[in-house]
């Protein structure tokens, strides 16, 4: 069922130039299951060639037009939605009601940006003189270059394309090398809805070769990375060597504040919910779990049963609520966290090993009493690790949550509006979400601050980073 994934250049679906490929590999079975076509140089300076020849005639079309276009996108992308369902985890692992609600959602950010296209509007500025008409102009940014990662291989994308070519930017997606079945299938969805050739392409291969190659390229205008921290920064250094226009969405190691007076059911059932989907590999799940000591013992016994509820296995199987990890270096990132946290002191409440000889399982782990110095209290899991830890006082806890250079997401929970007030002036984060999970729609911006990056993705801020300022003064004579 899982077919091999081709480039898409200058409107075609094809090989690589060279004939090079990538093994796709079942993280639940370890199992090659198809093969990848790894782009080459001259694949690259095709697609660059097409970008620019499509980016000259998509900003000419109306934006209604695109937008009717990428609307049809959404609903190829609806009615396919089952069969890409499979496929997406197949090669991630994924849960199916997962990958479903991964497509489906994608489908709306598609709708959102048709939309937002239409209303991209500039401003008339009061002249100082009659007969002089002082135009702001919003316009396409040009030729986007845009790196893309595993965890969700179609909503990662989704964003970037749909919000680029709303504005009227042609695009260049490097997939992921991994999971790479169901963002081509976003792609097609696009190009069978009738968007023109070379405005939206799709190319794998090594992604230091490829990003290094097309981020200086004249052609390319602007830059769009979703990924680490540390390879965020490389990249924006490149841009910024080239001048570059950047988006970055990267690390986050989210604090979720449960104080004495919080409904310890929602919290409980929330943090959970969002710890453990896509198997903790989510930029903006909860991780350090900071619970005030009066209901502190309490939380640590309910998130654990919630976490030994959770059963694990291979995503397409009836009643799994947890997969796999994506891949190998998850399980062995996971494996090292624990021994640290362990070995320097740290209570293994559940979890905490790999579960099975067969596939890239890792069981739902809690950790209390972890010491400072344990890595996992610095460094993003991105896996199924929570982190719990007490706090007395309010200033205690937004300092800890502070504390690290990532600014991405933040949680509370609360019964006392004047202290969800207080947390959302203090901490430090792109985005909160205060009594339930809430962050991450549609309409709503996506971003982080600090080292988690910047720019935003979503929302009517979405739109932002695709389209550059104009400013036209015209006198009548
Ligand atoms: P990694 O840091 O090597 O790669 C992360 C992503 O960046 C991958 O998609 C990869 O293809 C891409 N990438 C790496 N080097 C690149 C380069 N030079 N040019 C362009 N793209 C490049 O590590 P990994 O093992 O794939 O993922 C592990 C870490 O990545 C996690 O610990 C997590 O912090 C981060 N990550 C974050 C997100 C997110 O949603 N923000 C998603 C996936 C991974």
């Amino acid at each position: 069922m899982y077919k091999d994934v081709l480039l898409h250049v200058g409107g075609k679906w094809r090989a690589a130039t060279g004939g090079r490929t990538i093994d796709v590999v079942n993280p639940a079975t370890e199992e090659v299951i198809g093969k990848l076509a790894h782009a080459s140089r001259e694949d690259l300076d095709e697609a660059l060639d097409h970008a620019a020849k499509g980016f000259a005639v998509w900003r000419k079309m109306p934006a209604y037009e695109r937008s009717k276009l990428l609307r049809k996108a959404a609903e190829m992308l609806r009615a396919r939605a089952e069969d890409i369902a499979r496929l997406l985890t197949m090669e991630q692992g994924k849960p199916l009601a997962e990958s479903r609600a991964e497509i489906a959602g994608s489908a709306d950010v598609i709708e959102w940006f048709a939309e937002e296209g239409r209303r991209a509007y500039g401003r008339v500025i009061p002249a100082r003189s009659p007969g002089v008409y002082q135009l702001s102009l919003r316009e396409p940014v040009g030729v986007v270059a845009g790196f893309t990662p595993w965890n969700f291989p179609m909503s990662q994308a989704v964003r970037k394309i749909s919000a680029a070519l709303a504005a009227g930017c042609s695009f260049i997606l490097k997939g992921p090398e991994e999971t790479p079945a169901a963002c081509a299938e976003l792609v097609r969805a696009y190009v069978d809805a009738g968007i023109p050739a070379g405005v939206v392409q799709l190319v794998f291969g090594v992604p230091a070769e490829i990003s290094e190659y097309l981020i200086p390229h004249p052609v390319v205008r602007k830059i769009s990375f979703t990924g680490s921290t540390a390879v965020g920064k490389h990249l924006a250094a490149l841009a910024g060597l080239h001048m570059k226009r950047v988006t970055m969405e990267l690390g986050g190691h989210a604090p979720a504040l449960v104080f004495n007076d919080a409904d310890l059911d929602v919290a409980v059932n929330v943090l959970a919910a969002n710890k453990f989907r896509n198997a903790g590999q989510v930029c903006i799940a909860p991780t350090r779990l900071l619970v005030q000591d009066g209901v502190y013992e309490p939380f640590v016994r309910k998130f654990v049963a919630k976490a030994e509820a959770l059963k694990l296995g291979d995503g397409q199987a009836d009643g799994t609520t947890m997969g796999p990890l994506a891949n190998g270096r998850r399980v062995a990132a996971m494996e090292s966290f624990v021994a640290d946290a362990v070995g320097k002191g740290a209570k293994l409440r559940t979890g905490g090993q790999r579960a099975g000889n067969n596939g890239y399982f890792f069981q739902p782990t809690v950790l209390t009493d972890i010491p400072a110095n344990a890595r996992v209290l610095h460094e993003e899991p991105f896996g199924p690790l929570a982190l719990i830890l007490p706090f007395s006082t309010f200033d205690e806890a937004v300092a800890e949550a502070n504390r690290l250079e990532y600014g991405l997401a933040a949680y509370a929970f609360t019964s006392s509006n004047t202290t969800a007030t207080a947390v959302g002036a203090a901490i430090e984060a792109g985005m909160v979400g205060i009594n339930h999970h809430g962050l991450a729609l549609t309409e709503t911006p996506f971003g982080g601050l600090k080292d988690s990056g910047y720019g935003s993705e979503g929302g009517a801020e979405g739109l932002e980073p695709y389209l550059v300022t104009k400013f036209v003064s015209q006198a009548s004579l």
